[in-house]
């Protein structure tokens, strides 16, 4: 398989660190606002790609973190008089029902910055100790850029041309040594929220807390750490930067980046104002039309949101629910009427092309433009070569083709029955790991939300058993 490398700037063969298993950091969201479907690019782009290594037999620890304290944070909790924490609760859990109606799976791990303050301390100490971070007076502690030789191998920029061009804009009232310094903790102002740290109380800068835990969840060096394009510089450069100085190894092997989602061919962004919410297009859309529109293009493609598009989405979708329905009518109706035909056995035979083509694509730097066409052709195959007349056999491994690959797209084709349980598994998983870590609030959040949807868990000596109340 076949990854396209910011780092390299070519498409490489993909090789994990330990066969048979990929490890996966996805930078998250800051969570002071309802998410926008710009947001939901990553989220769906790199889902697919988890779903497709899965598909693969791969083993995959993805690690995708919530960004908790910021300023934006921070700033709208003034807004509304209350604790920043019960923003970044409120948007997290927002989110995260954002996430279940795209289909995009939970994470194995989603941790939270608030929650790594020590593991960041830690790091940054040990950043002053080696000579790459310096504190200074007023307790800020930045990282000394110039010290770290590999500065600009992501995002392709020499740190000196850099340094020469901003030499002259020092911002006044910054005690930083050279311009492209960074903030790795920042001293606490009036009514923010803090931590205690040798420099004086404080939050850390937002960059440090995806090095903390990427290595926490994932270890030192990681197979994948993907975002968007946005994220390229600085904030994974500087990532790299911090992680590798502090390690001494190779931080992650290989970076993808998403394309942006543009609307009029202008970039969406909060900041513009020219944003949806998901929320908001949920209200006309199945949020799977919005997967699918997404799943439309390249994730390394500009891709920009119309009405139209979302129609010819919407269109093709219910091209393949209808096939997919088509085909379990036809055999639900021949329940007992047997096995495949030598004529159908060569039919099927023949349908493993479009399986082909659409690992092919998927191969080929997670070409999901190319997998949906794939998924078209197979449509097209079934409408034009399965019947009520077929063995039900014949019609029922031709369903179970189609549903395979619908669901590494994360394409439901079934009634939702089924997909929920895949849901239900990875909650009670993500259950499981959080009591290991004993963070019962966690679990016990876990377990309240399947009880709100009938899910009744039970705790045997082989594991953890489920059944709808
Ligand atoms: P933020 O909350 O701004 O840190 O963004 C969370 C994730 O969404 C990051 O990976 C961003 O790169 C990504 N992102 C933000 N806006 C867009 C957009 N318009 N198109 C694609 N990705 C975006
Ligand atoms: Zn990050």
């Amino acid at each position: 398989m076949k990854i396209y490398n910011t780092l390299t700037r070519q498409k490489e063969e993909f090789v994990p660190i330990e066969e048979g298993k990929v490890r996966m950091y996805v930078c998250g969201p800051t969570v002071y606002n309802l998410i926008h479907i710009g947001n939901a690019r990553p989220m769906i782009v790199f889902d697919t790609f988890r779903r497709y290594l899965e598909y693969k037999g791969y083993d995959v620890n993805y690690v995708s973190n919530f960004t908790d304290v910021d300023d934006k944070i921070i700033k709208k909790a003034m807004e509304e008089g209350v604790d920043a924490s019960e923003i970044s609760t409120r948007y997290i859990a927002e989110c995260k029902k954002d996430m279940e109606s795209m289909q995009v799976l939970p994470a194995t791990r989603h941790p939270l910055a608030t929650e790594e303050i020590g593991g960041m301390i830690e790091m940054i100490s040990a950043l002053i100790e080696k000579g790459y971070a310096y504190a200074a007076a007023d307790g800020t502690v930045y990282y000394r850029t110039s010290r770290f030789a590999d500065y600009g191998k992501l995002s392709h920029k020499n740190l000196e041309d850099l340094q020469a061009g901003h030499r002259d804009i020092k911002v006044t009232g910054e005690l930083k040594e050279e311009p492209f310094d960074f903030v790795l903790w920042k001293p606490k102002k009036e009514g923010e929220p803090f931590w205690e740290s040798p420099w004086g109380q404080g939050r850390p800068g937002w960059h440090i807390e995806c090095s903390v835990m990427s290595k926490k969840y994932l270890g030192e060096t990681i197979d994948i750490h993907a975002g968007g394009e946005d994220l390229i510089f600085p904030h994974h450069e500087n990532e790299i930067a911090q992680s590798e100085a502090a390690s001494g190894r190779e931080f992650a092997r290989y970076w993808m980046h998403n394309g942006f989602l543009n609307i009029d061919n202008q970039k969406m962004s909060k900041s513009l104002g020219n944003f949806f919410t998901v929320r908001e297009i949920s209200e006309k859309y199945d949020l799977q039309v919005l997967r699918f529109f997404m799943l439309s293009a390249h994730y390394r493609s500009p891709l920009n949101f119309s009405a139209q598009l979302m129609e010819s989405a919407k269109n093709g979708l219910e091209r393949i629910i209808t096939a997919a329905e088509a085909l379990k009518r036809f055999s639900d109706a021949r329940k007992a009427a047997g096995e495949m035909t030598d004529e159908e056995q060569k039919l099927y035979q023949a349908s493993e092309a479009y399986q082909k083509k659409f690992e092919s694509a998927m191969e080929d730097d997670c070409n999901t433009a190319d997998a949906v066409s794939a998924v078209f052709e197979l449509v097209k195959f079934i409408n034009t070569n399965a019947s009520a007349d077929n063995s039900s056999q014949f019609l029922q491994k031709l369903h179970d083709r189609l549903a395979l690959l619908c669901g590494v797209l994360g394409i439901v084709t079934e009634k939702e029955e089924e997909m929920l349980d895949s849901f239900i598994e990875q909650l009670i998983q993500e259950r499981q790991e959080a009591r290991k870590q004993k963070d019962f609030a966690r679990a016990d959040q876990i377990r309240d939300e399947l009880a709100a949807k009938g899910i009744v868990l039970k705790d045997t000596r082989e594991g953890v058993a489920w059944k709808r109340a």
